[in-house]
């Protein structure tokens, strides 16, 4: 689904022009953004960039000192947290220890003095849909991390709110657990029909769960789109850098027809080739980035047509098990990454240490980055 396509859709969240200042200082600096009905959206960021305190605000537990919150074009402001139909879920997702899983999950329905039965029922429900319902009679210290993490999510869910609200709620999980956890909430999503906001500064956890990412850095959204766009096409060097890895070769465009463009690179004393769509005119300056994976190495000089080929030297291979990471040194002052698959178990290396090789990329892999 994409409601991005369609101008006149209603967002189900509507931040307009929102800034928080703490003091002198900018947390969250004149920020817009749209969040649609059963999106999985997640605000990516570094520590400090922001991103908590938007989610606060949403909330109603931080008020913003200028713009304004829309709920389905209703303005928020001045509703009280526990009045907005959310419900947050945090980090330490304190369970009442003295509690079973059962009635952890009953209880905000028992505050609104909802019938016993339909209590029961919905309890159930989400037992079930977080797959715990043999655990119903436990209390929290006879769960497992996991467990204590699904009756929290069950008990943020129970009633049934507009949206849910994750605050990092995968932190306190090992590796495992969390990638585990993170294909249950998709699952979770997906099933309750629901739109769920999640902050992190996990990189690989936004692109897994969300249809969308924010980006943000320093109290803005650098941008905002699919986990696919972000990757493929990031908007500027910061965003290409912060999600996974990516060579950068500064230069200046020397020819440009449509797409095809031609950038030099003077580290490098060549002429680079890509096909990529940028606004940026002949003389400009520009970066042509490139992710290690689309790299390929190679001891003869590949003469495909629409390929950039560079010499080097091996520099380094890191062993990463399913990859080796090769450094290739390409002059006084760059290396550059190639990721290379071990699709042998034997890892034989006929590109070793100190070889002389080719890299080369396709003009279709690279990026240019104007800022
Ligand atoms: P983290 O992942 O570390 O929580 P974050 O991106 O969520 O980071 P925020 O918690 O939103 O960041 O904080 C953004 C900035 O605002 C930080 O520099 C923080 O120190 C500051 N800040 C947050 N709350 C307050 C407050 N109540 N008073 C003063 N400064 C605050």
């Amino acid at each position: 689904f994409s409601p991005w396509d369609d101008p006149g859709e209603q967002p189900l969240i509507e931040f307009r022009n929102i800034s928080k200042r703490f003091g002198s200082f900018i947390a969250v600096d004149n920020l817009s953004l749209k969040i649609f009905k059963r999106e999985f959206h997640a605000l990516l960021g570094a520590s400090g960039c922001g991103k908590t305190t938007l989610m606060r605000m949403l909330a109603g537990f931080e008020e913003p000192s200028e713009g304004r919150i829309f709920l389905e074009g209703q303005d928020l402001t001045g509703t009280p947290a526990h009045k907005r139909p959310f419900n947050m879920m945090f980090q330490s997702y304190a369970l009442f220890p003295h509690m079973s899983a059962a009635r952890n999950i009953a209880f905000g329905l028992e505050m609104e003095r909802l019938p016993a039965l339909e209590i029961k029922k919905r309890v159930w429900e989400m037992l079930s849909l977080v797959r715990l319902e043999g655990f119903a009679k436990r209390k929290p210290h006879q769960l497992s991390g996991g467990q204590r993490q699904r009756v929290a999510l069950a008990r943020s869910l129970v009633k049934r709110p507009k949206v849910l609200l994750l605050d990092e709620p995968l932190a306190a999980l090992d590796k495992k657990l969390r990638e585990n956890t993170q294909l249950e909430l998709m699952n979770l999503q997906e099933q309750m029909r629901m739109t769920f906001l999640i902050v992190t500064h996990d990189q690989e956890e936004a692109m897994t769960v969300a249809d969308r990412i924010s980006v943000m850095d320093k109290g803005k959204i650098l941008q905002n789109a699919t986990p696919g766009e972000i990757y493929e096409q990031p908007a500027s060097r910061f965003v290409a850098e912060f999600i996974g890895d990516i060579n950068v070769l500064d230069g200046q465009i020397t020819t440009k027809q449509q797409r095809n463009v031609r950038i030099f690179s003077s580290v490098l004393g060549a002429h680079l080739d890509v096909r990529y769509s940028t606004p940026a005119k002949v003389g400009d300056s520009a970066a042509l980035a490139v992710r290690p994976e689309k790299m390929r190495l190679s001891l003869e000089k590949p003469e495909e047509p629409e390929t950039n080929a560079i010499p080097g030297e091996v520099w380094d291979i890191a062993y990463m098990g399913d990859v080796s990471i090769y450094h290739i040194k390409v002059a006084e002052t760059q290396t550059l990454r190639a990721i290379v698959a071990n699709t042998s178990r034997l890892v034989e290396r006929p590109i070793t240490w100190d070889d002389q090789v080719w890299l080369s990329w396709d003009s279709d892999a690279g990026v240019i980055l104007t800022r």
